[in-house]
């Protein structure tokens, strides 16, 4: 279906239920092409279940929620993914004693020719393949971390917080997705650490064409810094949208952060 409202995501009533528990009420929200929305609210708001919801991790328990007008409720990661959607997780999800060039190739496995046995029947085929995403890695990581390309094959362990977070970014973005979403990527670094990082990201929205980003995050100033727009959710429902400015100067959105937020 052709969408040319400049609409990518749009959520519609969308409702995550726990038993009990209410996580996405009746949401409503949109996300157009090529931006950065920063997705903001207390712990417990819902972020993280609505990334969980829009790739395919979780049901919703009703309502919709469209990728380019493609309805997402019902599909499986591997065919939330197929459609262009990848994520970096709020925990890191590095295999720590695997390379550098692994751990990024492993982010796109789903794109793999045939598997495993097509390789050892096929070994020419296998070597191209791998020589493609050799090829792909490098490209990645000199748009995005040039002085990791020196470590292509060392074991992620040795490597610093930020140099890991960059490397699950470059997962996330070897299937050459069209929307990427970051889960707190400054969890666990310093200020100075979280800075770089964010420049880094600024650059790979420049450098890859047409890429719409949603980023959760607690810094204030890098929300400042890196969204075109804001959407605040409080119990799972959006309480506030617009530009960091907009948002920041909404009584609701103060008085939804007032008591203070665990930092973690
Ligand atoms: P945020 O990312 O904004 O901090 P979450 O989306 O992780 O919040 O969680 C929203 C609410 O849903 C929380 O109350 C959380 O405990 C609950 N929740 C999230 N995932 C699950 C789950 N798999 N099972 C039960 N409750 C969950
Ligand atoms: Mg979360």
């Amino acid at each position: 279906m052709m969408n040319d409202n400049g609409v990518l995501v749009q959520a519609h009533d969308l409702t995550m239920r726990f038993g009990g528990l209410v996580a996405l009420d009746r949401l409503d929200m949109q996300v157009f092409k090529g931006e950065v929305l920063g997705l903001l609210g207390p712990n417990g708001s819902g972020k993280t279940t609505f990334f969980n919801v829009l790739t395919g991790l979780y049901r919703a328990s009703s309502g919709h929620v469209t990728l380019d007008g493609q309805e997402v409720v019902g599909k499986s990661p591997q065919e939330v993914y197929r459609m262009g959607v990848a994520r970096t997780f709020q925990r890191s999800r590095l295999s720590l004693s695997l390379t550098v060039f692994d751990n990024i190739v492993i982010g796109d496995y789903q794109n793999m020719h045939r598997g495993i046995v097509f390789n050892l029947l096929r070994r020419r085929a296998f070597r191209q393949e791998y020589e493609r995403y050799v090829e792909k890695v490098r490209a990645l990581l000199k748009i995005f971390s040039p002085a990791l390309l020196d470590h292509l094959f060392e074991a992620v362990g040795t490597f610093t917080m930020i140099d890991r977070r960059r490397i699950e970014v470059c997962r996330a973005l070897i299937g050459d997705p069209s929307l990427l979403l970051l889960d707190e990527p400054s969890a666990g670094m310093t200020h100075d650490e979280t800075a770089e990082l964010m420049s880094d990201i600024l650059q790979v929205r420049e450098k890859v064409t047409g890429l719409t980003v949603i980023l959760i995050e607690h810094e204030m100033n890098v929300i400042e810094r890196i969204t075109d727009r804001c959407v605040v959710l409080n119990f799972g429902q959006k309480i506030s949208e617009g530009t960091y400015a907009q948002i920041t100067a909404d009584p609701i959105v103060q008085t939804a952060y007032l008591g203070g937020e665990d930092d973690q």
